[in-house]
């Protein structure tokens, strides 16, 4: 049985008069991926919001690897291994592919020392951490080869990829990817779900939001189904697709 390396315990958030999210708890494995499905409005940017530290909430416990994080701030949830990708692709276009991916290194510099203490203990010296990380980062999103492009000239996928390599640079434990293949063509999503699988395979846990069916029910091993901010189902794809409460909210539509 793999343990949980992140936790969600009773998570709520209101905008005002607004209850995006409902009491919401749910857990990641150590190296799965994991999906996060649900209507439009639903509550799923939020969860990675609050997860990333994008937002405080207003209620409820995050744990990352048994420690508290829900207080601390996004830098130091990087260090500590719980990084995130955008819904929309925000990147530096006159950085080369490879100056991007080190940005996702430099995440660590801004810590506190809390932060700093627990990344030291699982960490090499700065600088082979660095080569390393930039490597591995290039190699798992299949952009070796582009190291030396600049990003301004890369196809809208291969920036989403560059996104997905510059958080996998900050060596996280956890990866959130907020629909990571908006606006991708089948071929795209293909070499995508590749990646997500590789990622997950070297250890990594992924939380992924998307609404192509097809490529949650093909990558995810397990899936949490929201709807008006509240689960109303977690599973494997097999149990998701056939629970009736989440074909009428959802799959059904
Ligand atoms: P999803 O990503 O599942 O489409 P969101 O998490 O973006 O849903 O939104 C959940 C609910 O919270 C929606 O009703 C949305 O309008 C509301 N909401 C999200 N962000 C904000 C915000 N910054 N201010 C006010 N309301 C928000
Ligand atoms: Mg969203």
């Amino acid at each position: 049985m793999q343990s949980d390396i992140l936790e969600v315990v009773g998570l709520c958030k209101s905008f005002g008069g607004v209850q995006a999210l409902r009491d919401l708890s749910f857990s990641i494995r150590e190296g799965e991926v994991l999906g996060l499905i649900g209507p439009n409005g639903s509550g799923k940017s939020t969860t990675v919001n609050l997860l990333s530290g994008s937002l405080p909430p207003t209620g409820g416990q995050i744990r990352l690897g048994g420690h508290r994080v829900e207080a601390l701030s996004q830098w130091d949830r990087v260090a500590m291994g719980l990084t995130r990708t955008y819904q929309t692709a925000s990147v530096f276009p006159e950085f080369t592919v490879r100056q991007h991916v080190m940005l996702g290194c430099e995440a660590h510099r801004k810590v506190s020392p809390l932060a700093q203490a627990f990344r030291l203990k699982r960490d090499k010296s700065e600088e082979d951490r660095v080569q390393q990380k930039v490597a591995q980062a290039l190699k798992l999103t299949g952009l070796e080869a582009e190291a030396d492009t600049v990003v301004g000239v890369l196809s809208a996928a291969q920036q989403r990829f560059l996104m997905i390599a510059t958080a996998l640079a900050s060596n996280p434990r956890v990866i959130l990817l907020d629909e990571p293949a908006a606006g991708m063509i089948s071929h795209e999503r293909e070499t995508l779900s590749g990646m997500i699988r590789r990622i997950r395979d070297t250890g990594i846990s992924v939380l992924v939001i998307e609404h192509h069916m097809a490529l949650i029910m093909e990558v995810c091993d397990r899936i949490v189904v929201l709807n008006f901010g509240a689960s109303i189902a977690q599973g494997t794809p097999a149990q998701i697709r056939e629970n009736p409460a989440v074909i009428d909210a959802y799959l059904g539509e």
